[in-house]
């Protein structure tokens, strides 16, 4: 069960993202976090550009018009996204579209949509959702509040307007390496937002409706939503829909139904530009699986002192990796949090609106390097190496 911070005078462990003065940060966040070096450089570069950084572009304006067609032909030609879908900039964040998804696809507010639900950001769409339509939920939560596996993809209602999932629970660490097929004409709603962009995407193949994703972890970072949905779902929204979430409304305006968060999306057009540049989806997934292989060997390695909650490497998150210190252990978990503060491991224990969990978790997003993650790891074996050959150690030796 997730419980409440408690209260500790060091800064790592009230969440602090600032290790000591001198020390470069190595940001582990679940995010918002940090852009991938070559990213932040370029955007430092906007602002001494001749051209006016798109901070201050109106977003009517024939530059901004420039950016954001790129930014959406970058998207299209990164993920491979077939031109029946249309490639939306939106507000509000994954909570937005938590209440959007059913907003469009539900006009009448009483229609069946499947939510298979495997983790925390799931739980919460269902529950934003059952404002707007009538859920069908297939949970594999367990009577503790924990999530280890997912649901059965089998048997789902056939008269739902569509089935929803997150293929990646950035809190409870349990991944779709692949988008499942399911065996009912409704389409897929996906909520990417922790996994988009490092793994390809079967858009036609596994019958994708609607797929989203708030920025801030592999493309950006927060205030803007990428959302790609398939033409032929752009309907008559309910009612309710308020036109900012609107699917229809939005992609009829070509994004510029109201004012798009201009600087943002400029920002995700560099980071698209720059993972094409590194190799495109293939790579960023080479780079996900290599990243997380390290953190998990060390773990499974490590004879019970770092432990995960997910057994089953086939749904082990690349993205985000809970772990436990010596069983959970107080005293070795601070001393663990304190001794990478100082080493500028920062971002392996923050807050969610879930608590602060039993977990630590190791977020290892497309700006995480490899190098940084051989840091961590290498600091994960060291710690444990010295607190095996002194037990009793104190907090901070
Ligand atoms: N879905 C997932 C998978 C998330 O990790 C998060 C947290 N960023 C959200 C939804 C909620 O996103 P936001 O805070 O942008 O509303």
């Amino acid at each position: 069960m997730m419980q409440a911070l408690p209260a500790d005078t060091h800064p790592v462990m009230g969440g602090s993202l600032a290790p000591p003065t001198g020390v470069k940060a190595l940001n582990f966040s679940p995010g918002p976090t940090s852009l991938a070096a070559e990213v932040e450089a370029e955007i430092k570069a906007l602002f001494d550009a001749e051209r006016m950084c798109s901070m201050y572009l109106s977003h009517r304006s024939p530059e901004f018009l420039d950016i954001l067609a790129s930014a959406v032909q970058r998207c299209r030609t990164a993920m491979d996204i077939p031109d029946r879908y249309e490639i939306l900039f939106m507000h509000g964040g994954g909570h937005g579209q938590f209440a959007a998804v059913p907003l469009n696809l539900c006009p009448n507010g009483d229609e069946k949509a499947t939510y298979l639900v495997n983790g925390t950001w799931s739980k919460r769409a269902l529950s934003e959702a059952s404002k707007y339509c009538r859920p069908v939920v297939v949970s594999s939560e367990h009577p503790d509040g924990t999530f280890t596996h997912n649901p059965s993809f089998d048997h789902l209602d056939p008269e739902s307007r569509y089935v929803y999932l997150c293929s990646n629970e950035t809190v409870n660490g349990i991944e779709m390496h692949r988008l499942p097929k399911l065996d009912i004409k409704a389409p897929l709603v996906v909520d990417a937002s922790s996994d988009f962009s490092t793994k390809p995407i079967d858009w036609e193949g596994c019958n994708v409706g609607v797929l989203y994703a708030c920025a801030s972890k592999n493309i950006g970072h927060p205030g803007v939503t990428l959302c790609v949905i398939r033409k032929d779902l752009l309907g008559v929204p309910s009612k309710h829909c308020p036109g900012v979430l609107c699917y229809s409304t939005n992609a009829r305006e070509s994004n510029l139904w109201n004012t798009i968060p201009t600087f943002n999306v400029e920002v995700v057009n560099i980071y698209l530009q720059w993972m094409i540049a590194q190799g495109g989806v293939r790579e960023m997934e080479r780079r996900s699986m290599a990243k997380s292989a390290m953190v998990y060997d060390l773990i499974d390695r490590s004879n019970q002192f770092y432990a995960t909650p997910i057994a089953d490497p086939s749904i082990r998150s690349r993205m985000n990796v809970p772990f436990e210190v010596a069983g959970g252990d107080e005293e070795a978990t601070r001393a663990f949090l304190i001794q990478g503060w100082e080493r500028g491991i920062v971002g392996l224990r923050t807050l969610t609106p879930f608590g602060v969990g039993k977990y630590l978790r190791a977020s290892l997003y497309n700006g995480v390097s490899e190098q940084q993650v051989k840091v961590l790891v290498s600091f994960m074996a060291d710690f444990m190496q010295r607190r095996r050959h002194a037990p009793s150690a104190t907090p901070n030796d």
